[in-house]
């Protein structure tokens, strides 16, 4: 979707810049997105930052006067990069891991050492391990 028909999607002509979403966003804070500059940025059709670094934790869209949805705006964008193919690496590591294995994060080899000096069983991962979703969901026996 281009960023002309996100404008118009979100109605985002009713942002007055009062900047309470940027105040509210965690990302921001720690140099991640700023979201007033996203609504602005894509309303004149030149938005170029990094949606990725958006936590997904809504703040701006609950603290926004206008009752502007700017964590959907911001989905949007992330799913027009995706569709370009633009996901980052890191994304795509979780994303790989969790088809895999069932787990979002890769279990370290370190890990197992500590298991195995306690005593304790090795952590089942990867396809090899049939049924992990199940157990994982307690609907298995393990
Ligand atoms: S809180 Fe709403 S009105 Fe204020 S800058 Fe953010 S999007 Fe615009
Ligand atoms: S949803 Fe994203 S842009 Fe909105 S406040 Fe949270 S981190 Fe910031």
């Amino acid at each position: 979707m281009e960023q002309g028909t996100l404008a118009e999607k979100f109605e985002l002509e009713r942002c007055i810049q009062c900047k309470k979403c940027t105040r509210n966003c965690p990302s921001a804070k720690h140099g991640g997105i700023v979201p007033n500059e996203a609504v602005l940025g894509v309303r004149e059709g030149r938005y170029d930052g990094d949606p990725w670094t958006c936590l997904m934790c809504h703040r701006c869209s609950m603290v926004c006067p206008k009752g502007i949805e700017v964590a959907g705006l911001v989905l949007a964008l992330r799913n027009k990069e995706a569709e370009s193919g633009n996901i980052p690496e890191r994304f795509r590591r979780v994303y790989g891991n969790f088809r895999q294995t069932g787990d979002t994060m890769s279990i370290a080899g370190s890990v197992d050492e500590e298991r195995n000096s306690l005593g304790l069983t090795k952590i089942c991962r990867g396809p090899e391990v049939p049924g992990k979703l199940e157990i994982m969901s307690g609907r298995g026996t393990q």
